[in-house]
């Protein structure tokens, strides 16, 4: 398998055809995997923002007075109006702002970034990822996965994972199948296409190398079920649930 950066794409703003942009520098194969960084698919959906688009309501308010008193740093509260605006809900709101967002990918501060953006406060991320994916797998002739890079609990350090993806199952599902042993795996569901955004994530990198698009080839998705469940139901995640009943010491 190989995972290659698109070389020489411009500065995206918006209204950008992006899949023109990468489709020009790429002859894609069959079995290509394109996967494509938030950043650019947001800016292209002209989703930048400036902190004075915000009002701060009390509840923002409240946020950022409390984050402040914790972390000693100052909080604008437009930027905690942003954050509750882009959420479904807010999983913690100290020491940090874990949120859920509209489209079901848990992340801090809704994912909104503030590096690699020119000419705004803040990029938020696609309103609809997976939408974004299936136009852009359309234009493009391949399945495309849209990343972000994210933290994770338990380790230090972010990695890249899929926000959206069109054109392939989101999971490679190896139950019923079996291991070397014969003895029949029961659990297993591969997250192939957050596997498939480290990579990308890893090869894009996180400053300002330019490459936000990478090409998968020679990766194949083999004879398995499919499943596009990535998100965890509210039923199904014990952290989500936990963390409701969870205050943070002050
Ligand atoms: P995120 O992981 O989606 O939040 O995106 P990053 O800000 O980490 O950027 C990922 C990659 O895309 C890095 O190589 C950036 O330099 C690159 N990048 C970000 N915005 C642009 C852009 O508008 N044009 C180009 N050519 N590269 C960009
Ligand atoms: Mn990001
Ligand atoms: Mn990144």
């Amino acid at each position: 398998m190989e995972a290659s950066p698109v070389e020489g794409l411009p500065e995206i703003r918006d209204g950008d055809d992006l899949a023109a942009a990468i489709g020009e520098r790429v002859d894609f194969e069959d079995g290509d995997i394109c996967c494509i960084a938030s950043t650019v698919v947001s800016k292209a959906e002209g989703r930048k923002a400036d902190l004075a688009a915000f009002e701060a309501s009390d509840r923002a308010e409240a946020i950022a007075k409390r984050l402040e008193a914790i972390t000693g740093e100052s909080k604008d509260p437009r930027f905690a109006a942003a954050v509750l605006e882009e959420s479904e809900e807010l999983l913690t709101e100290a020491p940090f702002l874990l949120t859920a967002t509209r489209f079901g990918h848990v992340t801090v501060n809704a994912g909104i970034d503030r590096s690699n953006v020119p000419d705004a406060d803040l990029l938020l991320l696609p309103e609809n990822p997976s939408e974004s994916a299936k136009r852009l797998s359309e234009a493009l002739g391949v399945p495309v996965i849209v990343t972000d890079t994210s933290g994770r609990p338990f380790r230090y350090g972010q990695r890249g994972v899929a926000i959206g993806w069109h054109g392939l199952p989101a999971a490679r599902d190896w139950r019923g199948e079996h291991d070397r042993d014969g003895r029949e795996l029961d659990v297993t569901v591969q997250a192939v296409v957050d596997e498939l955004a480290a990579t990308a994530n890893l090869v894009a990198g996180e400053g300002g190398g330019g490459t936000p698009a990478v090409v998968i080839r020679g990766w194949s998705f083999g004879d398995h079920a499919g499943s596009d469940d990535l998100f965890r139901t509210e039923a199904d995640d014990l952290v989500r649930q936990a963390l409701r009943e969870w205050e943070v010491s002050e």
